[in-house]
This record gives structure tokens, C-alpha cells and sequence, in this order.
């Protein structure tokens, strides 16, 4: 009874360290959706994402469902809490180990097992959603919905699936170079792959001009991310397993991520989720080590180049830090070197730059009453900066920044540094 499951906690290795919290609540003053909904919305005694934690063992796992998606992983708490305590690490852990003992619900596992783990399957049917959306689509984004969905596109447009997705460009955009000084694998994601596949022509352009081949393995798809974020890491090792295979048979020096969530999953992830599988763990550390995100690679290979010296005016750029780019792969100083060097460019700071955008994966979809203030704040912070250009790093980020930018700011444009970098380059 006095117990009331604290020693359950204290015996499990990768939970005893809630004990380190000293409750001084610095981490909801930092939470994006702590400071926006309170604490009575976590419905029992302890708010927050170390609430949701507390509420696991304290309570039920029954409670903790219900309140679990109030963490959006954007690490934020992780930067101030004293006792060093990981609670989106540890709030992932929680929803895999309710996925083990309970199964993903009805709909997620059809869609999971059957679409996402299919490569052919969920591209077919992202080639069908951009034949089925015309009627709604103006240009690259869909401004207005029907009916009960209208409220999804209130104060934000949504992003359009691209007629032509990246991996029908490739033959087009791939050169021939002569003596190579790397040989370099594209690994898109769903994103650039079939929403802004402008940003994978330029990725291959920019690494083109750095005297790189560039291949495209075709079997790759999805990295995963989104069956981990539910827990689901039986699915995930599938998806990962049919990743690596396509890129160990591509034989290249490095595989390049122009989007930090999948750089960190093939990165990061894949070893965390193997970690008990000897027959994998040899090819997923191999293939992990060659994996790195586009504008810190860029950014060495330039240095090494002379080419990251700072110019002086032109355009007014700002950047977004993504969450999974600065929280979880580190790098935030790489991509502003780059836009400082970004011949017609002049790079200005805005305010609160790496506070999420809102867009977390399906949250921004599934939570819209929440993800919409989010993104309020961006669009005004992107606007008092005086930026006529917001550069991102990352394509999920871009889809929501874009959209809140198409219905509240339309004169500021969105780019991918990817993309600022290949303006400069001559074709
Ligand atoms: S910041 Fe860390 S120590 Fe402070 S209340 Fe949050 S989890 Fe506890
Ligand atoms: S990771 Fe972000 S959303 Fe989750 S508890 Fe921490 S600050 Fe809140």
C-alpha cells in the first residue's frame, strides 16, 4: 500500500532513474504541451512527461495510455532537468513494452504489419493519394478539406503528395563523375521521397558538386520512426532489416539523410533495437557508422573546401532547429555555418528557434487543437525576425512551417538548406 508501486520502479534498470527527479518542475516550464494544456489534463497527481511516467507505476499502465501522447519527444526537458532523467526515452520505452503485452490497437496493426512493412504496398498507395487528392490540391499544398475535416485545415494548409516522387527522378538527376571522391547513398525517407522530392534533387546536387557519385538504393523505404513512436518495435525491426539489406547491397562509403528524425533512427535506433540479436548486430554497426545527416556532412566537406567562409547581405534567412536535429543528433551549429557562407543570403536568429514547430508525426495531425497554437508561435516568431526565407533541416518540420506559412504568411518563403546550397550551384 505505502509502496504503491515505487519499488517496482527502483528494480527496473532502465526506470530507476525517475528516483533522480527532485520535483522541481523545470521541466514543465519548458514543455510545449505542458505550458498548453496544464496540469489537470494528466489526470491523476503528476502532470507533465515525468508525470505521465510517475502515473505508470503509481497508478496503472491504464492511466499512463490515456495521457502518453501529451509527449511529443521533443526533448526539450531532457536540456534542463537536474537529475539527468531521459523522460521522452523512458515514455517510448513504456508505450513498447504496453505494445509487447497488449498489441497495437486494431487499426495501427493492420496498417503497421500490412502498408508501412510492405514497401510496394505503401508506395502504391502514396502514388493513389496523389491521383485521389486533386480535387483539393492548388499547386503543392491542399488548402481547404471537407465537411468534418475542414477544422484540419483551418490555419494550415497541408502538404500535397508530389505528382512525381523522387525515386522516378533519379535517372534524370544522377551524373556521371569522373573519379569520385566518395561513393554516397541517398536515403530519402517517405517525406522527400514523395512530398518534396525537390529537396533529394538537390541533396544529389550538392553532393554532386562535391565530386561524389550518388546512387539511390530502390528497396529502401520508410525508416521506421513512425511504428517506434507507437511502440511497435517487432514491426520496426522488419522495416529496419529490408533498410539495411538495400543499402549493404548499394557497397557505398557513406548513406546520407537529408532528414534528421530518419538520420537518427538509422543511425541511432536500429543498433538500440538490435542490441539482443547477435546475428544482426555486426551489420547493423557497420551499416550505422556510414550513416550521416546532410548538413553537417556538407558542412565538414565545405570547411575541409574553404568554402564556409560568411557573406555579407542579400536575402534575410532564418533557420528552424528541428527537435530530432538539435536534441537528438546535436547539430545546430552546421547548418547556420552553411547559410552564413550561402552566396545571396544574410542569416538573422529568431526567437525561440528550436522550440517544436508542432508537427511531432501524427500528433500535428491527430492533436490539431494543440499542434495549431505550436505553430501560431512559430509563423509569429518567423515574421518578427524579418526573414523573407525560414530554412529547415527537416522535412516534416517543412510540411507543417509551409502550411501555417501558407495560410498566415504567405510573401515568407520555406527552403531546406539542401536547397539554399544548390541555388549556388551552377548546373
Ligand atoms: S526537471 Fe527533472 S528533476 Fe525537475 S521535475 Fe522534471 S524530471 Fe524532476
Ligand atoms: S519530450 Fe517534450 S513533450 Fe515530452 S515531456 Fe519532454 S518537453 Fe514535454
Amino acid at each position: 500500500m505505502l509502496d504503491n508501486g515505487r519499488l517496482k520502479a527502483a528494480h527496473d534498470d532502465k526506470f530507476k532513474e525517475i528516483f533522480n527527479c527532485l520535483r522541481c518542475a523545470s521541466c514543465l516550464n519548458v514543455c510545449p504541451v505542458y505550458t498548453l494544456v496544464g496540469g489537470h489534463v494528466y489526470g491523476h497527481i503528476y502532470a507533465g512527461g515525468i508525470g505521465a511516467i510517475l502515473t505508470a507505476f503509481l497508478h496503472s499502465m491504464g492511466d499512463f495510455e490515456k495521457i502518453n501522447e501529451m509527449c511529443i519527444g521533443c526533448r526539450k526537458c531532457t536540456e534542463v532537468c537536474p537529475g539527468k532523467i531521459n523522460i521522452p526515452g523512458l515514455i517510448e520505452e513504456l508505450r513498447a513494452r504496453t505494445v509487447k503485452e497488449n498489441g497495437l490497437p486494431f487499426a495501427a496493426k493492420v496498417v503497421f504489419e500490412n502498408v508501412l512493412s510492405n514497401r510496394k504496398v505503401f508506395h502504391t498507395l502514396l502514388r493513389l493519394a496523389s491521383v485521389g487528392q486533386k480535387p483539393f490540391q492548388s499547386g503543392n499544398v491542399i488548402r481547404h478539406l471537407p465537411l468534418f475535416l475542414a477544422g484540419m485545415t483551418k490555419d494550415r494548409s497541408l502538404p500535397a503528395v508530389a505528382d512525381k516522387p523522387l525515386r522516378d527522378r533519379i535517372s534524370k538527376i544522377t551524373k556521371k563523375i569522373d573519379k569520385p571522391t566518395k561513393r554516397v547513398a541517398f536515403f530519402a525517407g517517405c517525406n522527400t521521397d514523395f512530398v518534396f522530392p525537390e529537396t533529394g534533387e538537390s541533396v544529389f546536387k550538392v553532393l554532386q558538386d562535391l565530386k561524389m557519385e550518388v546512387v539511390f538504393p530502390e528497396d529502401q523505404s520508410c525508416c521506421g520512426k513512425p511504428v517506434l513512436g507507437m511502440g511497435d518495435r517487432e514491426t520496426a525491426k522488419n522495416i529496419a532489416k529490408r533498410n539495411i539489406k538495400a543499402f549493404e547491397d548499394a557497397n557505398v562509403d557513406v548513406i546520407i539523410s537529408a532528414c534528421p528524425t530518419c538520420a537518427e533512427t538509422l543511425h541511432q535506433t536500429y543498433s538500440e533495437i538490435f542490441a539482443d540479436d547477435p546475428a544482426m548486430k555486426a551489420r547493423v554497426e557497420k551499416f550505422a557508422h556510414k550513416v550521416r545527416e546532410f548538413s553537417s556532412f556538407v558542412a565538414e566537406q565545405y570547411a575541409k573546401a574553404g568554402r564556409l567562409n560568411k557573406t555579407i547581405g542579400g536575402t534575410k534567412v532564418t533557420y528552424h532547429d528541428s527537435c530530432h536535429m538539435k536534441r537528438g543528433l546535436g547539430i545546430y551549429e552546421e547548418p547556420r555555418k552553411l547559410l552564413e557562407a550561402a552566396k545571396g543570403y544574410e542569416f538573422t536568429e529568431m526567437k525561440d528557434c528550436d522550440k517544436c514547430c508542432g508537427m511531432a508525426g501524427a500528433f500535428g495531425i491527430k492533436y490539431t487543437e494543440l499542434s495549431m497554437p505550436m505553430l501560431k508561435q512559430k509563423i509569429t516568431n518567423i515574421k518578427d525576425s524579418g526573414a523573407e526565407v525560414i530554412a529547415v533541416g527537416c522535412p516534416a518540420c517543412m510540411m507543417q512551417i509551409q502550411g501555417g506559412l501558407d495560410k498566415q504568411a504567405p510573401n515568407i518563403k520555406i527552403k531546406h538548406v539542401a536547397q539554399i546550397l544548390a541555388e549556388n550551384i551552377k548546373d
